[in-house]
């Protein structure tokens, strides 16, 4: 028996243990056919992940709009995990290999806060903190800012304030606020700030305002499963058609879940806005602010097919590894950006060289 094939068996017999053992991970390992024990693929040099979570004691409660979606007993056990920025998270991490991680309050957090001088007190204590943990730990972790949509002057601000003196890669939002969306011109202060800054904005699934009649007797569809995917994606669409990427060229945003359905429609996009009531004129294809704007990370879909349709739609510069730590399994995810089906190029891209070039780390 060969080297490969004996650590082959030993890796898989490892995984079979623990498969599974993400928090909310519903699925296991399918195990590998045995003529891919004797494919050589080179391992990523780094691995980088920016979709991993926490949480602090002081937001527990508006997690409570995040609880509706999966079931409760699941959603009590991942409440410590997200707590823990110590030996639980970096044992997880080094187990794994994931060499560092850019932590992320789990949302929606203070956005949907009535009451915006509370949010923007808040955001701001998130990100002390956060900053806090990442100064024990400041080869691991990095921090996207919490911030408060609510008073978009006042998130522009703390956006700054993150950047320049807490040293975070950027911010991270979760939907829409308060009813309102990203496109609305009173956050261009915020969008121009942005793109001063010269960093990137995670937009991170939340609910919507509504609950639209399509989702009545399907709970199942709720959440992570499929409404996510349609109003995070059509929150991008929202930036898109409306030109904020006109009026802001330089503004960037990050799609999670392997950007959220997004790189399989960009044909359709192009062709169809032509014919459509557009209300504004925006100055190129839907397409080439999809390339130019957006990046998205592959958290949560751990699928060959849909990264290579992504990095080919996308790009290759535009897609990055993530995990959504600890909602999914940080095994499952690293097992397979290992062994995914692209070239070696394109795998040392995702892993970590695109995420170190667009968060500047
Ligand atoms: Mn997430």
């Amino acid at each position: 028996m060969s080297n490969q094939r004996r650590d082959f068996l030993r890796n898989a017999a490892a995984s079979a243990v623990v498969a599974g053992s993400g928090i909310l991970s519903g699925r296991t390992l399918a195990a590998a056919p045995a003529s891919e024990a004797l494919v050589t693929r080179s391992a990523p040099q780094r691995v980088i992940a920016l979709e991993e979570h926490f949480i602090l004691p002081e937001f527990v409660d508006y997690l409570a709009e995040t609880k509706q979606n999966i079931r409760p007993e699941l959603f009590d056990k991942v409440v410590p995990v997200l707590s823990d920025f110590g030996t639980g998270r970096l044992k997880v991490m080094d187990k794994n290999g994931v060499d560092f991680a850019v932590l992320s309050l789990s949302g929606p957090g203070v956005q949907i806060e009535p009451d915006t001088a509370r949010a923007v007190r808040l955001a701001r204590y998130a990100n002390d903190r956060l900053a806090t943990e990442i100064a024990k730990q400041p080869t691991r972790y990095g921090g996207f800012a919490h911030l408060a949509m609510q008073d978009p002057k006042a998130a522009a601000d703390e956006l700054e304030r993150c950047v320049k003196q807490l040293k975070f890669q950027g911010g991270m939002i979760n939907g829409e606020t308060l009813g309102v969306y990203l496109d609305d011109r009173r956050y261009d202060v915020f969008w121009q700030r942005v793109e001063q800054l010269g960093v990137a904005i995670y937009l991170h699934p939340g609910n919507p305002p509504d609950r639209p009649h399509m989702y009545q007797d399907h709970p199942d569809m709720w959440g992570p499963t499929w409404s996510w995917a349609v109003e995070t994606c059509s929150h991008a669409m929202r930036l898109i058609f409306s030109g904020t990427f006109d009026r802001f060229p330089g503004a960037k945003i990050i799609l999670g879940h392997m950007g959220e359905t997004l790189p399989i429609q960009l044909w359709r996009l192009d062709s169809r806005l032509k014919i459509s009531n557009a209300k504004y004129q925006i100055k190129r294809e839907p397409s080439w602010y999809v390339r130019n704007n957006i990046a998205i990370t592959t958290s949560g879909v751990c699928s060959d097919s849909a990264l290579r349709c992504a990095l080919e739609a996308m790009g290759r510069d535009n897609v990055m590894f993530s995990i959504d730590y600890p909602f999914e399994s940080s095994e499952t995810a690293v097992k397979w950006l290992r062994e995914a089906d692209v070239s070696d190029a394109d795998r040392q891209a995702v892993a970590w060289r695109n995420a170190a070039r667009i968060l500047k780390l």
